[in-house]
């Protein structure tokens, strides 16, 4: 059977893209399977190449923080991953092949975890999982239908937001930070509908 430690696996010895030369680990997942709530980010950086998790670095310390200030516990109530398990080297974009080769691994994880509710992380992590021409800054907020096949067929919703690393490049709070709060709230309460 097709689990997610077996895609894991798969992940942990993939060769399709050039990143696996200058990755020092994959970094697959954190958090609960279970969750009804899933956040997807772009790609690893420093930290979590080093550790093989996402977002462990600041980034990942004031998603953490925020998701606790809002009642909930991210080891238990929320599944974390990336667009991309390798990570780009200086921490560029990753470039549309890099995308393309990893993203059925995406797919696939999301298929097992099968979250109601998923908060894309960004403009990266949003222009793969939502159709749209319109920024970040006009589109968070909002539901829309995932444009991954299969999640696509079964009416899961993706909820755009800012990156965390965008909200921390503005001070980590203030109105941005307020934005990023009332998206994330508002995506929980979805998650429990
Ligand atoms: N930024 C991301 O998009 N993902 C991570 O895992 C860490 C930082
Ligand atoms: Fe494979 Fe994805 Fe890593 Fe590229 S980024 S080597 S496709 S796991």
């Amino acid at each position: 059977m097709r689990t997610l430690e077996v895609i894991r696996d798969e992940v942990k010895s993939c060769t399709k893209c050039s990143l696996h030369a200058s990755r020092t680990n994959t970094v697959f997942s954190r958090g609960n399977p279970e969750a009804a709530l899933c956040f997807v980010g772009e790609a690893p950086g420093e930290d979590e190449d080093l550790q093989a998790t996402p977002f462990v670095g600041r980034s990942g310390k004031l998603l953490d923080e925020t998701i606790t200030a809002l009642g909930l516990d991210p080891a238990k109530d929320i599944y974390v991953c990336n667009i991309i398990k390798c990570r780009p080297p200086g921490n560029r974009r990753p470039e549309e092949a890099e995308v393309n080769a990893c993203i059925e691994y995406l797919e696939q994880q999301l298929d097992l975890v099968n979250p109601p509710v998923i908060v894309s992380l960004g403009a990266t992590a949003t222009s793969e999982l939502v159709i749209t021409n319109l920024g970040i800054t006009k589109i968070r907020g909002r539901f829309f239908k995932c444009r991954l096949p299969i999640l696509y067929k079964r009416q899961t919703v993706v909820m755009p937001t800012y990156h965390p690393s965008y909200v921390l490049r503005n001070g980590g709070k203030g109105p941005v930070y307020d934005d990023f709060k009332k998206d994330l709230e508002s995506a929980i309460n979805k998650s429990k509908e």
